[in-house]
């Protein structure tokens, strides 16, 4: 068995790490008290042996749900499933509830309860509404294939659910349920007193709060900041996020969640504040950063989520759509903006070969609008789809989150298939 709290002290006392994701998606199980294990999945599965059945936060997703079974059936074999907690309902968390509930079924005993809270089920009724945009952008982001339902048929819906807090009991551990909006609007975190632990799910994944997400619905980073700060004033022993390490002690806990809950506010505040004064959006994305001290900390460098993203996030919570530009309101089609653009700069060659000098001097963003203004005014040619493939994967290598480079990745994957096609 792996000493997970040896790794995260490690990395948490050492400014020296690399840029790789300390996530370890193994399938391991580890014991990290008597009685209290986890598994590193995609997402962790946190397990707690009661006197009567398992309790077990979140189960994974549908490639790894049986796997962590399996993991937790091995440590605990006399065991029974009693129940299940949703910390919220991505389908990396509740994608493998099916195969608990088959296990539980096999065994011929209570049927497994499942908690989670009460805006759970409308995210299984959005999901519905919204599948093959799902499918879409998962496949953009992580290159998952795009067939049937993005929530697998098996999950389980919860069975309880509640409002703002929910405290029960099972066998000789209480659970106390707590409600906080933050990376989605049905997010739970759960202390356990008897371990003074608590279950963050996507509170915190080692890597700058998902709070940005471009192609995702609204996230919430004031709630965010204040749901951290009221776990880091329980003053936890054992801090067990669904991605990424465990972490042990309250000190460091507290340090990590009040840095969290700082970057977060800082943001806010900033943002808020250039919009109050009448900025355009654009320039409040240019503007507003995150102090370098915190974004090189283990657990808040942007490699999946960045802070622009977030300011962007923040304007559409408090402002809307409407970025502050009037021609932004209702904008000409794509294509007829760049044939203009086109004709005035002699041909949408020069476009292409000014957007590939730019490219070379590392100024991406200028870059990338000269290409799309390329390629919309000669949607099929394939010269500048040549062009245009090479300065996104170009991009991909400098940018740092994995959803940049999922959506330059993909657009050079776009232009490469263009090129076949002819
Ligand atoms: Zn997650």
């Amino acid at each position: 068995m792996t000493d997970l709290f040896a790794l995260t002290d490690k990395i948490l006392s050492s400014q020296d790490h690399d840029n790789k994701p300390f996530g370890r998606i193994n399938h391991e199980l580890s014991e990290l008290d008597d009685g209290l294990s986890f598994v590193e999945a995609f997402s962790n599965s946190v397990n707690f042996s009661t006197d009567d059945g398992l309790v077990i936060v979140d189960t994974s997703s549908i490639l790894g749900g049986q796997r962590v079974v399996d993991a937790i059936r091995h440590w605990r074999p006399e065991d029974r499933f009693n129940s299940l907690i949703y910390t919220h309902g991505h389908v990396d968390h509740v994608g493998g509830s099916g195969a608990f509930i088959a296990s539980a079924a096999e065994d011929k005993t209570p049927k497994i309860e499942i908690y989670g809270h009460e805006n759970v089920a409308q995210r299984f009724s959005r999901y519905d509404l919204t599948n093959g945009y799902n499918q879409v952008i998962n496949h953009r982001q992580f290159g998952t294939n795009m067939e049937g339902s993005f929530l697998p048929n098996d999950a389980g819906a919860p069975t309880t659910t509640y409002q703002t807090y929910l405290n029960f009991q099972k066998g000789d551990l209480d659970f106390e349920l707590n409600y906080a909006k933050g990376e989605t609007d049905d997010h739970t975190w759960i202390w356990v007193p008897q371990y003074k632990a608590i279950c963050a799910g996507d509170f915190f994944i080692w890597n700058f709060p998902n709070a940005g997400n471009p192609q995702k619905v609204q996230r919430f980073p004031l709630e965010w900041a204040a749901a951290m700060r009221e776990m880091a004033a329980k003053k936890p022993e054992y801090f067990l996020p669904a991605h990424g390490l465990p972490i042990r002690g309250c000190q460091q806990i507290t340090t990590v969640l009040n840095n969290c809950a700082l970057v977060l506010e800082t943001l806010v505040k900033d943002t808020l504040s250039m919009m109050n004064a009448g900025a355009r959006k654009n320039d409040i994305i240019h503007t507003v950063k995150v102090e370098s001290r915190l974004l090189d900390l283990p657990y808040l460098r942007p490699l999946y989520d960045e802070p622009e993203f977030v300011v962007n996030n923040i304007w559409r919570l408090y402002g809307g759509w409407y970025d502050g530009n009037p021609a932004n309101l209702k904008p000409a089609r794509e294509s007829s903006l760049a044939s203009e653009i086109a004709s005035l700069a002699g041909g949408s060659l020069k476009l292409a070969q000014r957007a590939m000098e730019i490219a070379e001097t590392g100024d991406f963003r200028l870059a990338c609008h000269l290409i799309e203004y390329a390629v919309n005014a000669s949607a099929n040619d394939k010269m500048l789809h040549a062009i245009r493939s090479k300065i996104y994967k170009m991009r991909v290598a400098e940018e740092s989150s994995l959803m940049s480079k999922g959506i330059f990745g993909h657009a050079s994957r776009e232009s490469d298939a263009k090129i076949k096609d002819q």
